[in-house]
């Protein structure tokens, strides 16, 4: 087991990480009353967990998978639940689920008494490489993801490989999507990421680089808890993967963020930003993950980048893009220019597949 420790000014975080980490940590964790909020597939999968240890302790609350419960009626479902369970604030609450049950608990945990004590136990390899870590809550609004939040640290993040065993493919696919956007920030993830390209799936892969991810995140969540600088580099990818999620809808993230850095690894070769050599190594490992599609529509698309909440600035793009191993660029782009590349890039593969 290893762990981590993310000291900020506003917080004081914990990550355990490695098999045994949940019986060794959570049954001390549960001391005094807690609130648990899970997901319906994975209450019925770990009923057991919840059953011997979280129910015994308190409050277990089930919300319904999947995105479309990042909503203020769920969130307030879960306010008015931890009222009635009499929560106080040192309570504990546990978020025990993906990415969905991580941003809302912890949205909901930041709010009730002002802030109570959280501990996220991510179950999907995206939450446990990404999302459990770094204090960001939220829920979506409108139709716009995530777009209200608090920034919120958990006091303990404990990520135990056990979970991954029931995952779905597509969650592993999913998750190897942040992996390599970590690969293109990092140059010793990038190395073992090459070193493994045929091996990406295997358990005992995904235990080790998991942590080294998180380690990368924790770095920089240290340096920039509030994304005023460098946080914004985790961002690499998904300025075109968040315009073709939202405008192509079927995938999911994990997998629109590997597209997305596929289309812009062709803008930063194009521009001379990123050699060749090195942009085809990374392209070989997305595709070791997913097939690139061609988008017929992918200059409409790439406008709705615009309305990413990200691009501060209205008609310019933002785009992180990779520049060497470990290194990456901040590419500023007017809207159109983007997109006609984009475009580019998708008659590009339409060409190269036939
Ligand atoms: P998710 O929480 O919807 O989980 C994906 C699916 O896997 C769900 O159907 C879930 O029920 C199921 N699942 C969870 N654990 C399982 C297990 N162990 N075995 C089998 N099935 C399991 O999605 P996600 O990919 O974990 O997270 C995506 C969410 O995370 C998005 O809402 C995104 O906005 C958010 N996110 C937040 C941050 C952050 O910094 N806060 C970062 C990245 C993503
Ligand atoms: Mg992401």
């Amino acid at each position: 087991m290893k762990t981590l420790h993310i000291k900020t000014a506003s917080c004081d975080s914990h990550i355990i990480c490695g098999e045994g980490a949940f019986q060794s940590e959570i049954p001390s964790l549960c001391e005094g009353l807690t609130f648990t909020v899970t997901d319906s597939n994975v209450y019925k999968l770990y009923r057991n967990i919840f059953d011997d240890i979280f129910s015994k302790s308190g409050t277990v609350y089930v919300i319904p998978a999947g995105e479309k419960s990042k909503n203020y009626n769920v969130l307030l479902g879960i306010l008015k639940a931890m009222l009635s369970a009499g929560l106080k604030r040192n309570s504990t609450v546990f978020a025990v689920g993906g990415g969905v049950v991580g941003d809302i608990c912890g949205l909901a945990a930041s709010l009730y008494m002002r802030g109570v004590k959280l501990v996220q136990v991510p179950t999907t390899l995206l939450s446990q490489v990404d999302s459990s870590v770094g204090g960001k809550t939220a829920i979506d609004l409108c139709g716009v993801k995530n777009i209200v939040g608090t920034f919120y640290q958990p006091g303990t993040v404990v990520v135990d490989p056990m979970f991954l065993s029931t995952l779905p493919a597509r969650e592993i696919r999913c998750g190897l999507g942040e992996i390599i956007k970590y690969g293109a920030l990092n140059k010793d993830i990038y190395v073992k990421l090459i070193e493994n390209k045929n091996n990406l799936r295997s358990p005992e892969f995904l235990k080790d680089i998991t942590f080294d991810c998180i380690q990368h995140k924790a770095e920089v969540v240290r340096r920039d808890e509030r994304e005023n600088g460098l946080r914004k580099t985790l961002n690499l990818g998904h300025t075109t993967g968040h315009a073709f999620e939202l405008y192509y809808k079927r995938k999911s993230h994990g997998e629109f963020v590997l597209i997305g850095m596929y289309y812009e690894l062709f803008i930063a070769v194009k521009r001379g930003i990123c050699a060749a050599e090195y942009a085809d190594s990374l392209i070989q490992l997305i595709k070791k993950v997913i097939n690139i599609p061609a988008y017929e529509d992918a200059e409409k698309a790439c406008l709705m980048a615009v309305y990413d909440k990200k691009n501060v600035r209205a008609a310019e793009v933002s785009l992180i893009v990779p520049a060497e191993a470990g290194r990456c660029e901040e590419l500023r782009l007017p809207v159109d220019e983007y997109a006609a590349e984009i475009a580019q890039c998708a008659l590009k593969i339409r060409e190269d597949k036939q």
